[in-house]
């Protein structure tokens, strides 16, 4: 998609969106002339599935941007993604969140993390099931390297976008209620949920995250020119 048609549709999610929703420009199979499009008309946060592509992009891009890991992290590339990311969404595993604990101490960093919530509990979808959550943000409080500042999820596929609406809400009131606990290590800021899709609804719903990667760059199809 050209230059222009991305600032377009760059500047026309963040008129519409109320100021205080982040947006963060899913960027996976992108080029890094079409990123860096995203960034020159103002968008402040990249989100990447891919270490690979990351590693790439935080290369070639440049700008006041923070990068947010957005899908599953494979526990072998951590070491990698520490080192680019400023925040990891889709913390899924206690694992998960003990390798990049240890990790980010060898580089002296604290990683800002989301709880990746699977709120449709998909048998094939990562994320921690609801109602786990609770002692999922317990068990990971106790790592010095890694704070919680919040949920994440995507939901199940769904072909009309309010019929995302029961996910968003589960996810939440969910949130609400870590929040009212107030569990030490973890402060419950950040709420993620809503695509290209179906942003509005979970912005309605109480989202100030919205990861949006078509509404931005068009379809996903292989790039053979920019
Ligand atoms: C690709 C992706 C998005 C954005 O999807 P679009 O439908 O292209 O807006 C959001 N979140 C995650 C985790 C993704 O992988």
């Amino acid at each position: 998609m050209s230059k222009s048609t991305i600032k377009k549709n760059v500047h026309k999610i963040l008129a519409e969106l109320p100021d205080d929703v982040q947006v963060v420009a899913a960027c996976k199979m992108r080029i890094p002339e079409e990123i860096q499009a995203a960034i020159d008309a103002g968008i402040k946060i990249i989100g990447e599935n891919y270490v690979q592509e990351a590693e790439e992009a935080y290369q070639k891009v440049t700008g006041d941007i923070e990068w947010h890991f957005i899908g599953h992290l494979q526990k072998n590339k951590v070491n990698r993604a520490v080192k680019i990311c400023d925040m990891i969404e889709s913390l899924d595993s206690f694992k998960l969140a003990k390798r990049i604990d240890s990790q980010c101490e060898e580089i002296n960093k604290v990683m800002k993390c989301l709880v990746e919530i699977n709120s449709g509990r998909e048998e094939d979808k990562y994320g921690i099931m609801p109602e786990e959550a609770e002692g999922f943000v317990k068990e990971i409080s106790g790592l010095k390297n890694i704070k919680i500042l919040g949920l994440m999820t995507m939901g199940p596929f769904m072909g009309n976008p309010d019929e995302f609406r029961p996910y968003f809400r589960l996810t939440r009131e969910l949130f609400e209620d870590l929040k009212r606990k107030d569990i030490p290590g973890c402060s419950m800021k950040y709420l993620s949920m809503g695509m290209s899709f179906s942003y509005k609804i979970a912005v309605e719903e109480g989202a100030n995250i919205v990861r949006i990667g078509t509404e931005i760059f068009g379809t996903r199809e292989p790039q053979k020119s920019f």
